[in-house]
């Protein structure tokens, strides 16, 4: 689709959704001006649209080797003006296959948690470090990670979220230029710097949804929750019943 067909396309559903809503979606605020309003719808299509010339790039990336590996690329996927974005290590196979973020068994634990949080999926941006597969899902090399990081960062500036979720120890390790560990990083905010004269992005890393996989225990479920609800508390979200001990 081009460019200013893509970007009447999504404001005109956001238009509509406004409507037949009456203004009740998450971020419309019903006393908000018309043409506030109006700017709003503008800004969240122009970012969808250069996200998606993002994903345009990543799907014809051959930077590296794991272009030529690949089935499919997966750039990300969510809300373009999304208030929390989760951002994970990098596709194992089931996302390889579908070219979506986090569709595997690591994925339906994510929203799992996203939904313990009172949220939809459609509520966040959810990307990765690494855009392609490596094989066998060995860890990302150094080289890698250089060559894919620019797709994320340009990403995490045009979706401008409140806090970055980051989930295991790769993703905050890069986006934090950090080697300490994932035990070390979480439990606490930390700041992820866009850029000079970008203010710097709240950053929560916590164990990633793989690890409580691998390494179930009510102790690490807890650890989790607790750097979840450190995120809503943030962001002035209420913390739903279940979870509030
Ligand atoms: N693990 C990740 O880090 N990312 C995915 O998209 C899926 C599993």
């Amino acid at each position: 689709m081009e460019d200013m067909d893509l970007k009447k396309a999504i404001q005109q559903h956001l238009e509509m959704d406004n409507f037949f809503t009456g203004g009740f979606t998450a971020n419309a605020n019903a006393s908000e001006p018309k043409r506030q309003q109006q700017q709003n719808n503008e800004a969240v299509a122009n970012a969808a649209a250069e996200l998606e010339k993002i994903a345009d790039e990543v799907r014809q990336c051959r930077k590296c080797d794991l272009g030529s590996l690949r089935t499919n690329a997966v750039p990300g996927e969510g809300k373009p003006n999304a208030r929390i974005m989760f951002v994970g290590e990098g596709p194992g196979a089931d996302e390889d296959a579908q070219g979506r973020p986090f569709v595997g068994r690591a994925g339906k634990l994510l929203d799992k948690v996203i939904a313990a949080m009172g949220l939809k999926r459609s509520d966040v941006y959810i990307a990765n470090i690494l855009k392609c597969r490596p094989p066998e899902n060995r860890d990302p090399r150094a080289e890698e990670i250089i060559n894919c990081f620019p797709y994320l960062q340009r990403q995490i500036e045009l979706i401008n979220p409140d806090i970055i979720v980051a989930l295991g120890a790769p993703a905050a390790r890069t986006l934090l230029n950090t080697n300490k560990s994932i035990g070390q990083l979480r439990g606490q905010f930390h700041e992820y710097y866009a850029g000079l004269g970008s203010p710097p992005i709240k950053l929560m890393p916590t164990y990633h949804t793989a690890y409580l996989l691998r390494n179930y225990s009510p102790e690490n479920r807890k650890r989790v929750w607790e750097d979840m609800k450190k995120v809503l508390a943030e962001l002035a979200l209420p913390i739903p019943e279940h979870g509030r001990k």
